[in-house]
């Protein structure tokens, strides 16, 4: 218990918060006890500049140790030679990235943002987007969501980029890794899968592993639905010159020194994703995300890219219901269920009040949710877009997400 009173009624007010209410944003998830006991440790007291075995300062006995532990579980986990634990978040992972791979002015080839990129894949108010040049593929078709891969083809030829960026965090389907790897070895460009958002069903088998397709890097967070603690991390397949080049760009390039008790809790993570109860749980949230987008195929509402084949949806309620992403948004949170407007792709509307809302089912997955339990939620969800000025319909509806949330504490411990 702290002893600081105001700190503490506010982590309660939070904890109370996560446990009434179903989250539902796709990058958000549940980490366990260990992992919280992991961050909370003596670890944060230490400085560690440099990596394990090559420190500045001394006392390092047991903080080369953990680190090592957390490079060799991430190495196995995404079968990979090499790995980075350092970056401080998604954001600094990708900018680290770039400082080592690119020289000013380079080329860098990404999805675009609208149609389901990162800011951090060069959006124009990003300061990476004033150093480097960044050029951009799309989907080929919105409703079924294929990536045009005859334009970025195209665009790869003609602009010449050094990386290939793959990577979303507003795309519902698979990527054809294969297909980049063949056109990047034409222009001899690295190619990068910024897989933040689904680094957990990579690891957890559910998703293909760009990796065995031929990709040369992976970026991540690890707070996603990898389920570990906020931070980044950077794996290289086999090529000891990018790693050098990543190393190097970390520290002493854009960071002092590491967050040792973060790594703790990545190593943690780690041991965690590699168990059996891990996969099963991979495969759970995308069968929930399959069991919402039946009902929203039902009741006709357009996903963006036509569906889901991840742990997400992107749905564009204000073409289908009238209803804007700001207002869903506002509204589902009165009754208890928390998600985010979201652009779409060529979206009409502004990114303040966009067309679309953006929901996944990684959290609730952790829950113990199931198909069912995942068909009930989108089934208030779109009775209450329909509604949402009837407040006995709020009323109702708020009372069932309790109950569902009631029957589903977050868990301490998984498996
Ligand atoms: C979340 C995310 C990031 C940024 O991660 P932060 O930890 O918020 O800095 C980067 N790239 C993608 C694709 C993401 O989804």
């Amino acid at each position: 218990m702290l002893s600081d009173k105001s700190v503490s009624k506010l982590i309660k007010l939070e904890a109370k918060r996560q446990a009434e209410g179903l989250e539902l944003i796709p990058s958000e998830n549940y980490v366990s006890v260990d992992v919280l006991e992991a961050l909370g440790s003596v670890f944060t007291n230490k400085y560690s500049e440099g990596y394990p075995g090559r420190r500045y300062y001394g006392g390092q006995e047991f903080t080369d140790q953990i680190e090592t532990l957390a490079i060799e579980r991430a190495k196995k986990l995404f079968k990979c030679k090499f790995a980075n634990v350092q970056p401080l978040s998604g954001a600094p992972a990708n900018l680290a990235l770039y400082t080592a791979l690119l020289e000013p002015g380079d080329t860098v080839l990404g999805m675009d943002l609208s149609h389901g990129g990162h800011l951090t894949h060069g959006h124009p108010v990003t300061f990476p987007a004033k150093i480097f040049r960044f050029v951009r593929y799309k989907m080929k078709d919105v409703e079924t969501g294929e990536i045009d891969y005859v334009e970025l083809e195209k665009v790869a030829k003609k602009e010449k980029p050094k990386i290939i960026l793959a990577g979303f965090s507003a795309y519902s389907r698979n990527i054809d890794y294969k297909k980049i790897v063949e056109i990047a070895k034409s222009v001899k460009a690295i190619t990068v899968m910024d897989a933040s958002h689904i680094a957990g069903l990579i690891a957890g088998r559910a998703l293909r592993n760009p990796f065995d397709d031929g990709f040369d890097v992976i970026t991540t967070t690890t707070h996603k639905t990898l389920r570990g603690p906020r931070g980044g991390m950077i794996l290289v397949r086999d090529s000891e010159e990018i790693i050098k080049k990543v190393n190097k760009a970390i520290f002493p390039g854009l960071q002092g020194g590491p967050h040792m008790n973060n790594i703790a809790g990545k190593a943690v993570c780690f041991a965690e994703a590699l168990t059996p109860a891990f996969r099963t749980y991979a495969k759970q949230v995308l069968k929930n995300a399959k069991a919402m987008e039946k009902v929203f195929k039902k009741h006709k509402i357009r996903m963006i890219g036509g569906g889901t084949s991840n742990h997400l949806i992107l749905a564009d309620v204000f073409g289908s219901l009238g209803v804007t992403g700001k207002d869903a948004q506002t509204v589902l949170d009165e009754v208890g269920i928390t998600l985010n407007m979201n652009v779409i792709a060529d979206d009409v509307r502004s990114p303040m009040d966009p067309s679309g809302i953006r929901f996944g089912t990684p959290a609730l997955t952790t829950r113990g949710f199931k198909e069912k339990n995942c068909e009930k939620v989108a089934e208030i969800m779109i009775e209450v877009l329909k509604n949402k000025d009837d407040k006995k319909i709020k009323s109702e509806a708020k009372r069932a997400i309790q109950k569902l949330a009631k029957s589903h504490p977050i868990p301490k411990r998984f498996g």
